[in-house]
């Protein structure tokens, strides 16, 4: 078995997204800090997270004393306060730890934590809506990951008209100008699939494009 490095993880906030982070963690096996400024929300997790604290991580001192220096990944998923994120953030920054990943709770304060250093910005709700979204038009849709402002990778269930016919006969690079990067049939994925590759029933399509040609595609296989 694979033996995953045995980083160091810290999660501030334990709100819902954090508790689930810190939780999702600690049912991997990994230790986990979790920390929180509301003390009944640290005794709610600290049943089963390797250390809970309450510390306020607008406090640079307090920070400093719980060793986050030496962590390598710590995840800031505080939301609503958007202060005490944007602060939080910028001392974990300065402390130099590695990977900092931190929860936005708009496009502005993501691009402002981008802007002060955060490794990795996330965006769980309009994440998880746009997913929703996509999968409301379409029960084909298992996945909807946004690459950039205009492009989008798609994981779509193939239709059955689709069934039995090759990459070449579904013509999907000409006539939606999105390329299969994927076929991913049970457990196997095909990934660099050639034009005669046939789909199957049950087949996913990992499929990768423009945003606005996506959308075409989702509806013609919905
Ligand atoms: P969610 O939407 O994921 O539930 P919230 O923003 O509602 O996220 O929750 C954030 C959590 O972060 C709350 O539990 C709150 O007590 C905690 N929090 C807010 N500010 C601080 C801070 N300065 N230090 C530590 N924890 C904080």
């Amino acid at each position: 078995m694979k033996v995953l490095p045995n980083k160091q993880y810290a999660v501030i906030g334990m709100g819902r997204f954090g508790t689930s982070v810190a939780q999702s963690l600690s049912k991997l096996g990994f230790d986990v800090l979790a920390i929180d400024s509301n003390q009944q929300k640290v005794e709610d997790v600290s049943a089963w997270v390797t250390h809970a604290v309450t510390a306020d991580s607008t406090d640079e001192d307090a920070l400093r004393s719980l060793g986050l220096r030496n962590f390598d990944v710590v995840v800031v998923a505080i939301g609503a306060d958007i202060q005490a994120s944007i602060l939080t953030t910028l001392i974990l920054k300065e402390f130099g730890v590695p990977q900092l990943i931190v929860k936005a709770q708009s496009e502005l304060h993501g691009k402002v934590l981008t802007k002060i250093g955060a490794d990795k910005v996330v965006f769980p709700e309009r994440d998880m809506g746009m997913r929703v979204a996509h999968h409301l038009i379409s029960p084909n849709i298992l996945e909807y990951i946004e690459l950039s402002k205009d492009h989008s990778i798609v994981e779509i269930k193939v239709p059955s008209f689709a069934v039995g016919k090759n990459l070449k006969q579904l013509d999907i690079r000409a006539k939606y100008k999105c390329n299969v990067l994927a076929i991913k049939t049970g457990n196997e994925l095909n990934i660099s699939p050639l034009a005669e590759d046939v789909i199957r029933t049950d087949d996913v399509l990992v499929i990768v494009g423009k945003t606005e040609h996506l959308s075409e595609l989702e509806l013609d296989y919905a």
